[in-house]
C-alpha cells in the first residue's frame, strides 16, 4: 500500500510536474502564437492561410480583413478564390495578380505571393496579397505621358547628361525627317543652328546649368538638308543633388507662324493695295534718312505727290478701278527710283518719294520732272484709258526742316502751291508755303460758314461776238466777300472747296443763284443774253446733279436753252463712262455745254464731239501768247479749226489786247471774252450795260471799271 501511495504519489508529483511543464510549455507556445499572431496582423500586406485541398480559408490577417471589409474570423472557411474579382491563380505557380474585392463592390489592385507548408499533416497554402494601386497608377501615369509624348505636335527629344540622345517621340522624327534609330546616340545641338545661321553658342549651356532653362529659336536642319524655322527650348531633368540627369528639349517648326508674322510686320508698316510703305514706315525712313544724312553732311529730300483731282475717277468709274489705278500709279513710282530711294502712299492719292543721300537738290528736281511725265501717260485698267496729272512739292533737309514731320508736311505744302499755280508741276518749298498750307486750313472751315451766312455772289463777265462786239452772253464767276479778308477770288478757294467736298453744295447754290438772276433779268425786260455756268467734275458727276439742274431751271421758270454749263476740260479727262449717260441727258433738257479752258489738257476731239457740247472755250494761256509766239498761234489755229469742223462755236478767254482780238477774229474765232471788252461785272453794271440804247452797235465796248479794286 505503502508502495501503491508512494507510486500514486510519486505518479501524482510527475503528473504536477508534467503539468506544470505542460503549463509551462503551453504558456510558451500561446506566447510564441500570440507574438505569431501580433506579426500576421499587423503586416502591411493581406496574409491568408488556405487549405491547399479545399481551398477554403485557414487563417486571414487584419490587413485581409480590412481590406475585403469583414472582421477576419468571417473569412475562415470562405472559398479564396472568392476573394478575387479576377481569376487569380492560387493552387498553381507561386504569384499571381487581379483584383481584390472590398465593400460595396469596390476592388483593389493585387499582386499574391503564394508558397506551401504542412501543418501536421495538412498542406497549407500561404498567400499573401499586396496592394499594387500606386504602381498601377503610376504605371498609367507613365502610359499617359507616353502617348501625350507621342500625339504631340512637338518634337521632344530626351537626351543623357552628356546630351546625346536617348528618345524621341514621333513629332520629333517627322520634323527632323531622321528616324529615332538615327537620332539616338547623336548629339543634341547637332543638327541645330542658331537663326543667324551660327552655331548653338555654348552659352546656351551655361545658361540652362544656371537657370535649367533656355528657349529661343534657331535654324533646324532636316535630313533632306533643308533649313527650316525652330522654336527650341531646352530643359533639365535633375536628381535631388540638383545633377542633371536629362536634356528636354521640345521644338517646333515656326515657319508658318514667322510667315504669318512677317506678313503681319509687313501689313502694319505697308499699304495693302499698292505694296508701298505707309505713313507710319514712310516718316521711320525719313527719320533715318535725316539722321545719316546729319552724320554724312549731306542731303535728303521728300517728294509729295499728289493726284489731280483723283477722286473723280472713283466717283466716276468704280472703287475698283480706282484701286487698280493707285497699283499701277505706285509701280510707276517705284520704277523711277534709284536704288536707296523708298516710296511710300500715306493718303488715298498721296504719294511720297524718300531720297536719302542726296548730293544736289536739282537731282530731287530732275525726278520731278520724271515722275510727271511717267504718270501723264494714259493708264489702262480694265477697257478704260484714263489720263491723270500730278503735282508734286520737295522739301529737302536740312534746307526745309530737320525732323520728319516737318519736312513731309512741307512738301505737302509746296505740292499744293504747285497744284494751285498750274497742274502737273512740281515746286520747291518755300517758307511762306507753311504760312499758305495754314491759311487753307482756316479758309476750309470759314467757307463751311460762308454758305450757311450767304458771303458768296456772282459777277458775269460778257462774252462778245469777234465781228459785231456785241454782247452774246455771259459767264457768272462766283466771288467770296469774307467779313474780314475782304473778297477772295475762286482761284484761291475752289481747290479748297473741291478737297473738301464742299463744292457741289457751292455749285448748287451758283446753279440757283444764277436761275434767279435770269429770271430777274427777264422780268426787267433786258436782252436775253446766254449765261454761262462754271461746273465743277465733282458736282457734274453726282448722282443728283440732273435732276438738280432741272429744279433749278423750273423753279426759276428758265428755258434750259438760256444756259451754258462749263467744265474744264482737266476734269473732262477724269470723269468716265457716265460723261457720256449726263451729257445725254443735258442735251436731252436742251441744255448746252462748253468744254472750259480747252488745250490744257490732251485737248482730245472725243470730248467735241459729245451730245450737248456746243461750245469750246480756248484757254487764256494761249491767247497771252498771241499773236506773236509762232507756237500758240498753230496751236489756237488748229483748235479753231478742229472747232469749226465739228460745228461748235468758240471762245476765246483772257483778251487783253487789239492784237490778239485781230489774231483771233481773223483765225475765225466766235466769241470772245477778256479784259479788253469787259472786266466781270456786278449784274447792276451789267444791267446797265445790256441796255440796248447804251450799247453802240457795231463797235467794240469800252473797258469798264473793274469789280476788284
Ligand atoms: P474760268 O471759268 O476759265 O473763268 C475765267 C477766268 O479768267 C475768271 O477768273 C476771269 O475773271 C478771268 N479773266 C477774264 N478775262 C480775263 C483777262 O482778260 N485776263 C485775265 N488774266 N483773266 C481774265 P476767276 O473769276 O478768278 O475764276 C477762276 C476760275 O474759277 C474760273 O475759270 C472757273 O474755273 C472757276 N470758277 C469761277 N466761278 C466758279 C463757280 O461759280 N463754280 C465753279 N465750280 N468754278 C468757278
Ligand atoms: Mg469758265
Ligand atoms: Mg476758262
Amino acid at each position: 500500500r505503502v508502495l501503491f501511495f508512494g507510486v500514486l504519489i510519486s505518479a501524482a508529483g510527475a503528473m504536477v510536474l508534467w503539468l506544470l511543464m505542460a503549463r509551462r510549455t503551453l504558456a510558451r507556445i500561446r506566447g510564441t502564437e500570440e507574438r505569431y499572431r501580433l506579426l500576421f496582423d499587423s503586416a502591411a500586406d493581406a496574409i491568408v492561410m488556405v487549405d491547399e485541398n479545399s481551398g477554403r480559408i485557414l487563417d486571414a490577417n487584419r490587413t485581409a480583413g480590412a481590406w475585403t471589409g469583414r472582421d477576419p474570423k468571417e473569412l475562415l472557411g470562405v472559398d479564396y478564390a472568392d476573394l478575387f474579382d479576377k481569376g487569380i491563380v492560387v493552387r498553381k505557380g507561386s504569384t499571381g495578380s487581379g483584383e481584390l474585392r472590398g465593400k460595396n463592390g469596390t476592388t483593389r489592385p493585387v499582386e499574391t505571393q503564394s508558397s506551401t507548408a504542412v501543418w501536421d499533416t495538412q498542406v497549407v497554402r500561404q498567400a499573401i496579397i499586396r496592394d499594387i494601386s500606386e504602381r498601377v497608377e503610376n504605371e498609367r501615369e507613365r502610359r499617359v505621358a507616353a502617348e501625350a509624348l507621342a500625339s504631340i505636335a512637338e518634337g521632344v527629344i530626351i537626351a543623357d547628361a552628356d546630351r546625346r540622345v536617348l528618345s524621341v517621340n514621333a513629332a520629333a522624327t517627322q520634323l527632323t525627317g531622321f528616324t529615332a534609330e538615327q537620332l539616338s546616340g547623336t548629339r543634341l545641338e547637332a543638327t541645330r543652328r542658331m537663326a543667324d545661321g551660327g552655331p548653338l553658342p555654348a552659352t546656351i549651356w551655361d545658361e540652362i546649368v544656371a537657370t535649367h532653362h533656355w528657349s529661343g529659336e534657331v535654324e533646324s536642319r532636316r535630313r533632306d538638308g533643308s533649313v527650316y524655322p525652330e522654336m527650341l527650348s531646352i530643359s533639365t531633368i535633375r536628381d535631388a543633388g540638383q545633377r542633371v540627369l536629362h536634356y528636354v528639349a521640345v521644338f517646333s517648326d515656326i515657319s508658318v507662324a514667322r510667315a504669318d508674322r512677317r506678313r503681319l510686320e509687313h501689313l502694319a508698316a505697308h499699304d495693302a493695295l499698292t505694296g508701298l510703305v505707309n505713313r507710319a514706315k514712310f516718316q521711320l525712313h525719313c527719320e533715318e534718312a535725316i539722321a545719316r544724312a546729319a552724320r554724312d553732311r549731306s542731303a535728303a529730300a521728300v517728294l509729295f505727290i499728289d493726284l489731280d483731282a483723283f477722286k473723280f475717277v472713283n466717283d466716276s468709274y468704280s472703287h475698283s478701278v480706282g484701286d487698280r489705278l493707285l497699283e499701277l500709279v505706285g509701280q510707276r513710282i517705284v520704277r523711277q527710283l534709284r536704288a536707296g530711294d523708298i516710296a511710300g502712299r500715306i493718303g488715298g492719292d498721296e504719294f511720297t518719294v524718300l531720297m536719302p543721300g542726296l548730293a544736289l537738290r536739282e537731282d530731287a528736281a530732275t525726278l520731278a520732272t520724271r515722275m510727271l511725265a511717267v504718270l501723264s501717260e494714259p493708264f489702262h485698267v480694265d477697257s478704260y484709258e484714263i489720263v491723270l496729272s500730278a503735282s508734286i512739292g520737295i522739301a529737302g533737309y536740312p534746307l526745309d526742316g530737320d525732323d520728319a514731320k516737318t519736312l513731309i508736311a512741307n512738301a505737302d505744302a509746296a505740292m499744293y502751291a504747285a497744284k494751285t499755280e498750274e497742274r502737273n508741276a512740281w515746286r520747291f518749298y518755300v517758307p511762306t508755303m507753311q504760312a499758305d498750307a495754314s491759311h487753307r486750313m482756316v479758309l476750309a472751315t470759314e467757307l463751311r460758314q460762308a454758305l450757311l451766312d450767304e458771303e458768296f455772289q456772282l459777277v458775269y463777265q460778257p462774252s462778245v461776238e469777234m465781228c459785231s462786239g456785241r454782247i452774246v452772253a455771259v459767264e457768272a464767276l462766283l466771288r467770296w466777300h469774307h467779313p474780314d479778308r475782304g473778297e477772295v477770288m475762286p482761284g484761291e478757294f475752289i481747290p479748297i472747296a473741291e478737297s473738301t467736298g464742299l463744292i457741289h453744295r457751292i455749285d448748287e447754290w451758283v446753279m440757283h443763284a444764277v436761275c434767279a438772276q435770269i429770271r430777274a433779268w427777264d422780268a426787267a425786260d433786258l436782252p436775253q443774253i446766254r449765261v454761262a455756268i462754271n461746273v465743277s467734275a465733282r458736282w457734274f458727276a453726282h448722282p443728283g446733279f440732273i435732276e438738280s439742274v432741272r429744279h433749278a431751271l423750273q423753279t426759276n421758270a428758265v428755258a434750259p436753252q438760256r444756259v451754258v454749263l462749263e467744265i474744264t476740260e482737266g476734269a473732262m479727262l477724269r470723269l468716265g463712262e457716265e460723261t457720256e449717260r449726263t451729257m445725254r441727258a443735258l442735251d436731252a433738257l436742251g441744255i448746252g455745254v462748253a468744254i472750259d479752258d480747252f488745250g490744257t489738257g490732251y485737248a482730245s476731239m472725243a470730248y467735241l464731239k459729245l451730245p450737248a457740247v456746243a461750245y469750246l472755250k480756248i484757254d487764256g494761256s494761249f491767247v497771252a501768247g498771241l499773236p506773236d509766239s509762232p507756237n500758240d498761234a498753230a496751236i489756237t489755229g488748229a483748235m479753231l479749226a478742229m472747232a469749226g469742223s465739228l460745228g461748235l462755236i468758240t471762245i476765246a478767254e483772257g483778251i487783253e489786247t487789239e492784237g490778239q482780238h485781230d489774231f483771233l477774229s481773223r483765225a475765225g474765232c466766235t466769241e470772245g471774252q477778256g479784259y479788253l471788252y469787259s472786266y466781270p461785272l456786278q449784274p447792276a453794271a451789267l444791267e446797265r450795260m445790256l441796255r440796248p440804247r447804251k450799247q453802240p452797235a457795231g463797235s467794240k465796248l469800252k473797258l469798264v471799271p473793274p469789280v476788284r479794286s
